[in-house]
């Protein structure tokens, strides 16, 4: 019996796996990590030797990996699935990249009678660990509706947005927004400690009104911690934020607070914070004011 092939066991990918896993699908998996396989081999899972071994047994690939150029790599590359997936295949790729790349990847394998959608998801680790991602789509409708029920034992919302590339599209909209709130959260967390204000209290009292948000529920109890572990990876932010502003400029949209945020990025990834959660861009500030923002 055909297999799901999954391919891209990491943060996100491996829980996303262990789920189908759970729910009783038969998975055959692949990643440069062989740690992360053997724990789905202990699962039941299948090991893949390689990207098109995987393929040549599946009928539907999943890809969730850091960005373009993996995701080249692994399905068009040497070994590829593109060597050794059948006509009729779905590939589904949940990795954040560049919208253009997902549309030249979909051309190539449609050429070969295989379909593609671009599946970004919302959520971090947290949500993957539950299954309650939010999927954004791009792709065939048709395509997608055989793979829906598939999304959703790996999210709690799955929403087609489009043709090949509109998922991707959604997910630089959504890395915007977060870049930006997690950067206004942090300048004025920043600003009532200084002034005297327990962060924790500002929190409590601001939480219920217009300027709470998923984004300070999930950052701040971290924030107050120290707690800086991935998560999201600041160099992954930074991979999001330049495809977005790459696609912006590319269709004619300025995006001025975007490129602010990207360069405190930089100047993080400089202080070798690039492998720490997104949710330590706080730290910019609080060398910027000399004050720290923990708990009391
Ligand atoms: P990660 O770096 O933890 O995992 C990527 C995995 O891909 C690793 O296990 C790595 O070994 C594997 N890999 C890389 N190149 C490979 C290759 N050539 N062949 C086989 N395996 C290969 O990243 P992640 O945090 O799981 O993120 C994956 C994607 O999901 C990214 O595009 C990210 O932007 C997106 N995303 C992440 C989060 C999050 O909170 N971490 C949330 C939403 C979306």
């Amino acid at each position: 019996m055909a297999k799901i092939g999954f391919i891209g066991l990491g943060i996100m990918g491996k829980p996303m796996a262990k789920n189908l896993v759970k729910a009783g699908h038969s998975l055959i998996v692949h990643d440069l990590s062989e740690v992360a396989v053997s724990e789905l081999v202990e699962l039941g899972a299948e090991k893949g030797l390689s990207s098109k071994d995987l393929a040549s047994k599946s009928k539907i690939i999943f890809t969730m990996l850091p960005n373009s150029p993996q995701v080249k790599e692994v399905i068009l590359g040497r070994d590829g699935v593109i060597e050794g997936v059948e006509p009729g295949s779905i590939v589904v790729d949940m990795s954040s990249i560049a919208p253009l790349v997902s549309k030249e990847i979909y051309g190539i394998l449609e050429s070969k009678g295989v379909a593609m959608l671009d599946a970004p998801v919302s959520g971090g680790e947290p949500k993957a660990i539950e299954g309650t991602l939010a999927f954004m789509v791009g792709g065939p409708e048709k395509t997608f509706s055989e793979v829906k029920d598939l999304l959703e034992v790996m999210g709690k919302s799955v929403t087609f947005v489009g043709g090949i590339g509109s998922g991707n599209i959604t997910k630089l909209a959504n890395q915007i927004m977060v870049a930006l709130n997690i950067a206004a959260m942090s300048e004025a967390m920043v600003l009532a400690t200084k002034a005297g204000v327990d962060p924790e209290e500002v929190y409590k009292a601001i939480r219920g009104g217009l300027a709470g948000s998923t984004v300070l529920d999930a950052k701040i109890p971290l924030v107050l911690k120290g707690n800086f572990k991935p998560g999201f990876r600041i160099a992954l932010h930074i991979k999001d934020l330049n495809n977005a502003i790459e696609t912006a400029h590319a269709v004619g949209v300025p995006v001025p607070l975007t490129s602010q945020v990207m360069e405190i990025m930089q100047a993080l990834k400089v202080e070798g914070k690039e492998s720490e959660d997104h949710g330590g861009l706080i730290q910019f500030y609080e060398k910027l004011a000399h004050v720290v923002v923990r708990e009391q």
